[in-house]
Order: C-alpha cells, then structure tokens, then sequence
C-alpha cells in the first residue's frame, strides 16, 4: 500500500495511506461490502479524517431499502468521530489535529429561512452524510467540514459516536415535546435513540415509560429507570388505565403500529412526536385528533444546541450509549443483526490506529 505525505501538522504522523478500507452500498437495494477505495485528496472546503469510530444506525438500512440513489457507490455512516489529518484549502476553523463529529447533516445553504433562524437541519438544499455525500464508515475520510461537530478530547470515541445521531435525535426529539418537569412521556422502540431518550428525559425531570417489542430491550429500559417498561402490543390502553394518558409519546421507530399505539396513549391536548424514518405510511383517527387536541410533530436530529447540549450531558455521565464494539469487516453481519431487531443500545465500528 503506497503512503503519501500530507500537509498535516500536530496530532498526525503525516503520512496516509493511498487506499483506505470502507463500508460500501454499490446499488441502490444491494449488498453492503466492505472495500479498498482509495483516499483522496481534501479539496476546497474539505478535510481528510481519520476515522477513530462509527456508530450503525437504521437509517444506514433506511438508506440500503430505497429504490433510488442520489450517490452510488456510497460510503455509508453519520455517527463518525475522528481527527482531522489534514485540512484541504478554506476548510476554515478546523486544523489537523482537531477532534471532530460526523452526523447526518454535511452541509447546508446558510441563506435559507431555516439556515437563518438555527434550523439548518431542514435546509431544502442540505447534503447528508452517508447518503447524498461519502460517509464515515471508513478508517480514512474525506469530508465537507462545514457542518462537523467538535467533540470534547475526553469523551472516548465510542462512547461518542452514537451521540452524533442516536443521541442528538433523541434529545431533539424530546425537546420538540416540549415538556415540563415532572410531566409524563412515552418513549417508543428502546434501540439506540430509545435508551439514550430515556435517560435524557430523566435527567429533564420526566415520568418515563419505555415501549418495545423485545423483553431484553424493555429490561434494559428498566435498568435505565423507566417508571414502567411495556410490551408494544396495547402499550396505549395499559397507558390509559395506569396513567391516565401521557403528555407526550415519542416513536423512536419507523413502525407505523407503533405511531398508533403512540397516539392511543396521550391524555387529551397531548403531543406525538414521530422521529424514526420509514418508507412506510401511517393512519390516524381524525375525530381523536380534533376532539382531543392532539399535536403531531415530525422531529429531525436537533439544534447546534441540542447536539453541544447532548455532548456536554456525555462528559457529566448523562446519557451514555450501551455499546458493543466491532470492526469494520463485521460491518455487513452487524447490520443483518439490526435489521432484526438484535441489538442492545448500539453497534459501533472502531477503526485501529486510533489517536
Ligand atoms: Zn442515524
Ligand atoms: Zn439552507
């Protein structure tokens, strides 16, 4: 394998591989492999990062379900923490050395409406890692800088990495409830973005349920300390009968079952927040909706705050992924394994040679 000499200053050995080992989507519906591919140079704008972990999220399956593809082959991965090895020209603030996050937002336009007031996440021309731009799932990557995330040097990386979207998913999400303390919430699907929710909605003073279809996944949620772990099947009744309704419940899924169970436990003027993707569609009561003044919200990650917020919680303890450790080979079984519902919090890949 030829190495190059870079740029790059402290915090680099200055050398790079020619060709860097990734998680790879060659079609749209195809397998996922794991590939030699070689690294490029930073261009303007960007920078070169070498990979110390990623998380697997469903969104990567969401990405391998769809019909159509923006960007083929595509490196997959949005929960990337690394260091930069060397910045190409204008990446701006960022210098070899420094420690950085890849989440699912890669750019977006800055002159929008939603870019103008802090809601850059629903820029309409936003890029998307591992989906309309080369993701994190590779021990070398080259990366548009301009939405990555700094992430502090003593959070361990794979600790960090389910931060950058299970964790700022899950938080923005109980955020756009909009809750009080001591108000109540049920949380749907206890896999990453669920375990993380419940223990930021403790640490928000909410009375937490847990919802899933898995006993170890409701186990775990106990452990966490939801108040109470329920079954999915008719979660919204025993809701109902035990409290009354919730004042707001969260589908941390993509399963449209569990968006009606969801809305089957609020309490009157109560608020569902739906987060999980999914080509799939849902149907709701119209007359509940009305006659009970039910908000519906779509949530989608979080704000620049959210994320510092989610990061600043990781260091004093709040909110800490359950993780189990893979390489980056294993990344195709992984997956499977997600795919059915086999994975307690979250799967991360560490990538060797981390600094
Ligand atoms: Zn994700
Ligand atoms: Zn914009």
């Amino acid at each position: 394998m030829g190495r190059r000499r870079t740029a790059g200053g402290a915090g680099c050995d200055g050398l790079i591989p020619s060709h860097t080992a990734a998680a790879r989507l060659t079609s749209p519906r195809g397998n996922i492999t794991v590939a030699s591919i070689p690294v490029a140079e930073p261009g303007a704008g960007e920078v070169l990062v070498r990979m110390e972990a990623c998380g697997l999220c469903h969104s990567d399956l969401f990405v391998a379900s769809l019909e159509k593809l923006p960007l083929v082959p595509l490196t997959l991965g949005h929960e990337g923490i690394g260091r930069v090895e060397a910045p190409g020209p204008g990446a701006g603030r960022l210098a070899a050395g420094d420690r950085i996050g890849v989440t699912f937002l890669a750019t977006t336009c800055g002159t929008c409406e939603w870019c103008l007031t802090g809601r850059e996440r629903f820029c309409p021309r936003q890029l998307n890692f591992g989906y309309t731009v080369q993701g994190a799932l590779a021990a070398y990557a080259v990366v548009p800088a301009n939405a990555l995330v700094r992430v502090p040097d003593t959070l361990p990386a794979a600790a960090a990495a389910p931060l950058c979207c299970a964790g700022w998913t899950a938080y923005g999400a109980l955020r756009e409830a909009g809750l009080q303390p001591g108000q109540s919430v049920a949380l749907f699907g206890m896999g990453g973005l669920g375990h993380l929710a419940i223990q930021y909605a403790r640490h928000l003073g909410l009375r937490v349920a847990a919802v899933d279809v898995s006993e170890s996944k409701l186990e775990m949620a106990r452990t966490l300390g939801a108040e109470m772990a329920l079954p999915a099947e008719n979660a919204g009744r025993a809701l109902q009968k035990q409290w009354g309704g919730t004042d707001a419940a969260i589908v941390l899924t993509g399963s449209p079952a569990a968006v009606q169970q969801a809305f089957r436990s609020l309490k009157r003027t109560g608020t569902l927040v739906t987060s999980g993707l999914s080509t799939n569609q849902y149907e709701l009561p119209i007359v509940d909706t009305v006659l009970k003044g039910i908000s519906i919200r779509g949530s989608y990650l979080g704000t620049r705050a959210d994320l510092a917020e989610v990061f600043r919680l990781a260091q004093s303890g709040v909110g800490c992924a359950h993780i189990e450790s893979h390489s980056l080979d294993e990344v195709p079984v992984v997956l499977e394994r997600m795919r059915r519902g086999e994975i307690l919090g979250r799967a991360v890949i560490e990538f060797q040679g981390k600094t």
